[in-house]
């Protein structure tokens, strides 16, 4: 076995394999660019090496530097995970030549299925069935659509060296042909530096199945069973599950067949995923990807096998660990893909630091792998994957039971993020009936509606404590340091000489303002009077950002993040963003007093009602921004000239960055 392994990748999947790596005693090397200096996948390493600027072609897709950050390092064997360089042959040849071992296949087995047209010729050679298309070398478009013709409409066009959903096109008549060619065709040129396409059937629902297969170097190849892949998202998946629903254990065994034809019809070592595509009882060969799933967890949880360990093995010249026979299906397991990106805006990838980061417990029955801490700045330049979460049960009930409650228990602030849409998923009785198809998310378009709930009267509470919490915190600060501190002034209760004075806690939440009068009770307890008159007798007990809140006569606990003046209270499956509104708006909103409008969170400007030169009353709106899912209006401190105008509508605001000037008037 390798005494020392370079990791030829970043995020989630580095560390997946650095924990392997590390029951095995093998030392890992992890490999770093400019923006991932202070990433987790670089702090869990043994070890870890520079390989450039931020941009992948620089960085994790240059072949120079990961071969020479892998001699440096003195690693004899170098895994590149998924994604990157784990399907270039030419890595994999480079790697050889300098005399390290590629934990992967053998370049001729990556060249083979490189191209989703060569390896169908390939594979209808091998007796795989194939969803019938056109997959040959006559790219003219005359051929091209007497192809979708002869097919039928609808017909999908995909790029060849397609990945990521890519270049692909759904033609649904002969009419809009040419003009989805040519669109299909510019987008893989763009992308993959190749323009050929396929043409072939779009089936109408059908299901993603795929075959998890390894080989080793003996000949000897079995299938992991499959994963059903069908919850997608723009043609890509979200969540994934073993085994599939509904599927016959001879159906499963065909396909399993029909994948290990696959393998060995291209002499195929280590890891390796057959897709097929399955609709009405059949199924056909999509693309066999020469490499290690994002969702390969599942096959694991099921499996009770660790498929990392079982690469390492095989490329350090073991043979495969055990006979077809001796493999079975344990239990259920699905897998959620945590994303950075906004569903609501067509799964726009999103960036931002994470501010807060709660993760459900682990255990036999819920795993995370994820790549990112609390405090990480999530950039443009890689993949929005930030994690995964994979659970596990007897059934497949049992299993969505354990889903819904690890989701429930998952919070992230400061990113926009897919965990709404999960929940939503997770909790559709649709989804619960079992065997969706790929349409499942386009047909269900009430899944991305996320509400922005108006906030309960628990939530509002809540929030009124921490913001009371403080401003009792600061108060007493400034008493410590005054030179009256015994001052009943100043004291936390409100006392006045004709009373006791309420507090007013002003927050600003998605379905408008709530202004609650808050009368102090005693320690950490508050009468609440919500704008409608209700009362509430309250009393917090904190415990770091959890905040045990007793209402009434009922006790709830919540969680309350405080991220640059936005709160956003986790309650029971719910997010509340909502902006505490200080007592002296006017300054506390806009940034200094300057007249320097600044972006008090990072978030989209949404709009610019004024224009430069034009004159502002104290307190008119100058610039709207989208932040935490709401609107913040920046206001005038003063009234005043516009100088200058730097926001721009449409574009993203990091956090204090200058938006507009104003000077006074006069
Ligand atoms: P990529 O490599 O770009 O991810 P794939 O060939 O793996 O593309 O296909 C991605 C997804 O597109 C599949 O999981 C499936 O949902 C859909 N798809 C692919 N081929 C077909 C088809 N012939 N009919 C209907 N949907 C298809």
């Amino acid at each position: 076995m390798f005494g020392k392994i370079l990791i030829a990748n970043r995020g989630e999947i580095a560390c997946r394999i650095i924990r392997t790596a590390r029951q095995m005693g093998i030392a890992t090397v992890a490999v770093y660019s400019d923006a991932d200096r202070d990433a987790r996948h670089v702090a869990e390493a043994d070890q870890a090496i520079a390989i450039g600027p931020a941009p992948a072609r620089q960085s994790y897709l240059s072949i120079p530097a990961l071969i020479a950050a892998a001699k440096a390092s003195g690693a004899e064997a170098i895994h590149p995970g998924y994604g990157f360089l784990s399907e270039n042959a030419e890595f994999a040849e480079a790697c050889g030549e300098a005399g390290m071992v590629f934990i992967g296949p053998p370049a001729a087995a990556i060249r083979a299925m490189g191209s989703k047209a060569a390896a169908k010729a390939l594979m209808a050679e091998a007796g795989v069935p194939l969803v019938p298309g056109y997959h040959g070398e006559d790219q003219s478009e005359a051929r091209l659509a007497a192809a979708a013709a002869e097919i039928g409409y609808p017909v999908l066009i995909k790029a060849s060296a397609g990945g990521g959903g890519k270049g692909m096109r759904i033609v649904t008549g002969a009419a809009d042909f040419a003009a989805s060619l040519a669109s299909a065709k510019r987008e893989a040129a763009a992308a993959f530096g190749d323009d050929h396409v396929l043409v072939e059937k779009y089936l109408e629902r059908p299901r993603h199945i795929e075959i998890q297969i390894f080989a080793d170097q003996f000949g000897q190849c079995v299938y992991l069973f499959e994963r059903d892949c069908s919850i997608q998202r723009r043609h890509q998946k979200i969540i994934e599950e073993a085994p599939a629903p509904g599927l016959t254990p001879a159906t499963r065994a065909a396909m399993g067949e029909a994948a290990i034809s696959c393998a060995r019809a291209v002499g195929y070592v280590g890891a390796g995923t057959v897709e097929f595509i399955s609709a009405g009882g059949a199924f056909h060969f999509m693309e066999m990807n020469t490499r290690l799933q994002v969702e390969h967890p599942v096959t694991e949880m099921i499996t009770g096998l660790d498929l990392v360990a079982w690469q390492l093995r095989i490329a350090a010249g073991e043979p495969l660990p055990c006979t077809q026979d001796q493999l079975a299906i344990r239990g259920h397991a699905i897998e959620a893909r945590i994303y950075a990106e906004d569903p609501t805006r067509d799964f726009l990838p999103a960036s931002g630091t994470i501010r807060y980061l709660a993760e459900p417990q682990t255990g036999p029955h819920v795993r995370i792998d994820s790549g990112v801490r609390t405090g990480d700045r999530v950039g443009v330049h890689y993949d929005p994957m930030l994690a995964k979460l994979i659970v596990w049960d007897h059934d497949r009930g049992a299993a969505l039971a354990r889903l819904r409650s690890a989701l429930a228990a998952y919070a992230l602030v400061g990113i926009r993020n897919n965990l709404a849409l999960l929940r939503a998923i997770a909790g559709h009785p649709d989804f619960a009936a079992g065997a969706p198809d790929t349409g499942f998310i386009p047909r269900h378009p009430d899944l991305l509606a996320a509400p922005a709930a108006a906030p309960t009267p628990m939530v509002l509470a809540a929030a009124a404590l921490h913001v009371l919490a403080r401003r009792g915190a600061a108060l007493t600060a400034e008493t410590r340091a005054s030179p009256d501190p015994a001052s009943p002034w100043a004291a936390r209760d409100g006392w006045r000489p004709w009373g006791r004075a309420a507090e007013d806690v002003h927050l600003r939440a998605g379905d408008g303002d709530h202004r609650i009068a808050a009368l102090w009770q005693g320690e950490d307890a508050y009468r609440l009077t919500l704008p409608d008159g209700t009362t509430m007798e309250t009393r917090g007990a904190w415990d770091g950002e959890r905040l045990r809140l007793t209402c009434d006569g009922r006790q709830e606990t919540l969680r309350v993040i405080e991220a640059e003046g936005t709160l956003v209270v986790l309650a029971e499956g719910g997010e509340y963003p909502l902006h505490a509104i200080a007592p002296d708006a006017a300054s506390a909103d806009e940034g200094a007093g300057d007249g320097r409008i600044t972006a008090p969170i990072p978030g989209y400007v949404r709009g610019v009602p004024v224009a430069a030169e034009a004159r502002v009353a104290r307190g008119q709106t100058l610039v709207v921004m989208e932040a935490m899912k709401m609107e913040i209006a920046l206001t005038a401190p003063f009234a005043g000239r516009v100088v200058e105008v730097a926001a721009v509508v449409g574009a993203m605001a990091e956090e204090g960055q200058e938006l507009m000037v104003i000077a006074p008037e006069g």
